[in-house]
């Protein structure tokens, strides 16, 4: 059954905050078997708000919208709701006593302004806000049949108002719908799809989606069925599928991330790693395997390095600085090794931007993995901004370890 969210704020259309409630509404709705089919970001302008209204109960079983609920001059979906479905607004003597005793509780009197949060649609009913001065709105609309639930736009107020309030008023859904992902990476966006060919097809159930990103390609599986048992049925086989077509390019699944693979690769067999990283990644590897105290305790040692000159300090200054690092970050990555500091060691170069003459911006940097059975380099230059190649640089970086450690095992 189909569902839409509307989110409502000139803070959102203009770009200062993110729409960050569509997202996790979302999430809720297609776990509980929606299909979300539409998101609407509207500014705070009551001929646009009146319009997405009426056209979103035409269209959805469901209709979700935030935002737009506070005292002030520019928040009028209360007035745009009502208005859209030709109801009046009345004062709900509950919700006034409410944000009556809210203020009274904070030692204040209740300034006249915050009376019209206590307005509601004539034949809506309220959403208690235990939590803010904003109650929700439900209005439950027959021809078009359509649940309309408003709440307010800060997130954690509108998260507990869905769950505590929201949830039980809304129709049940007779299809189950699971979602589960799988990251891979290693290969481009059309490979994969190449590799994994009908199963992306559209219209198939289970639906497979590609999405990039950071340059790691993940896989969602999103299983319709009767029953929850049959939609994790349905989704395993294709799950298989898919890990037999992109074998060791897989990583696991969910929201895991590279280093979170490699730590658990390196937890497993009890294996250490250090780290002497230059410009290529700039010390995200060590940011990210200290993310945890469990995965730093994989981290035998970590340097970073700000330019090339301070990777060959104290030794022959050479005039081929950029040759000279990789010379002396090996030397110093052996003698860590030697000592059993740690067992595997990621070096990464200083990087270096160049422009062609068509103006197209190249980031120039490579990544050597070292280990007493492994010594490899991997150039890793790009075009595309620093961050970009940052990430990208750290996590080929890693990936090289996680697949020696596969086939090593
Ligand atoms: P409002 O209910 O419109 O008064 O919104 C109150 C505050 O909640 C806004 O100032 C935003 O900071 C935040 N907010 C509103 N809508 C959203 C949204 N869709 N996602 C994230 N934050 C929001
Ligand atoms: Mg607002």
């Amino acid at each position: 059954m189909k569902a839409e969210i509307i989110a409502i704020g000139s803070e959102l259309t203009c770009g200062a905050r993110l729409d960050t409630n569509s997202q996790w509404l979302s999430r809720e709705l297609e776990a509980r078997g929606w299909t979300v089919q539409r998101h609407t970001t509207v500014a705070d302008d009551r001929e646009a708000m009146v319009r997405i209204y009426q056209e979103a109960a035409q269209r959805s079983r469901v209709v979700l919208v935030t935002g737009g609920l506070g005292p002030t001059l520019d928040d009028i979906t209360r007035d745009t709701l009502a208005e859209a479905f030709g109801q009046d607004l009345v004062e709900d003597e509950d919700s006034l006593r409410h944000i009556e005793a809210l203020f009274s509780s904070r030692g204040r009197q209740m300034p006249e302004r915050n009376r019209v949060q206590a307005l509601r649609p004539e034949f809506a009913s309220v959403l208690h806000n235990a939590h803010g001065t904003a109650p929700g709105i439900l209005l439950q609309l027959s021809r078009p049949a359509c649940t309309i639930g408003v709440m307010p736009g800060v997130p954690a107020e509108m998260r507990r108002m869905f769950h505590e309030q929201l949830v039980r008023e809304l129709p049940v859904s007779d299809v189950f719908v699971r979602r589960s992902v799988i990251r891979t990476f290693g290969f481009g966006e059309s490979d994969a799809e190449r590799l994994l060919g009908d199963l992306t097809a559209r219209g198939r159930n289970p639906e497979v989606g590609i999405t990039a990103s950071d340059a790691v390609i993940s896989l969602s599986v999103t299983a319709r069925a009767g029953s929850e048992a049959e939609c994790e049925l349905l989704a395993a086989a294709v799950r298989d599928q898919i890990r037999e077509k992109l074998g060791d390019a897989v990583f696991g699944e969910g929201e895991v991330e590279l280093h979170h693979a490699v730590a658990d690769q390196l937890l497993h067999r009890d294996l250490k790693i250090a780290l002497l990283e230059g410009p290529t990644t700039g010390g995200l590897i060590g940011q990210w395997l200290t993310e945890t105290e469990e995965i730093a305790r994989r981290l035998a040692y970590s340097r970073l390095f700000p330019t090339s000159s301070s990777m060959v300090q104290g030794r022959a200054s050479s005039p081929d600085l950029n040759g000279a690092w990789e010379q002396a970050l090996r030397e110093h990555g052996e003698k860590l090794l030697t000592e059993r500091t740690a067992d595997f060691v990621l070096l990464s170069s200083p990087s270096t931007l160049a422009v062609d003459s068509s103006g197209v911006r190249k980031q120039h940097g490579s990544i050597v993995l070292l280990g007493t059975d492994i010594d490899q380099s991997q150039d890793v230059s790009m075009t595309g901004n620093l961050d970009v190649f940052r990430s990208r640089a750290a996590r080929m970086a890693l990936n090289q370890l996680r697949l020696h450690l596969l086939k090593a095992r």
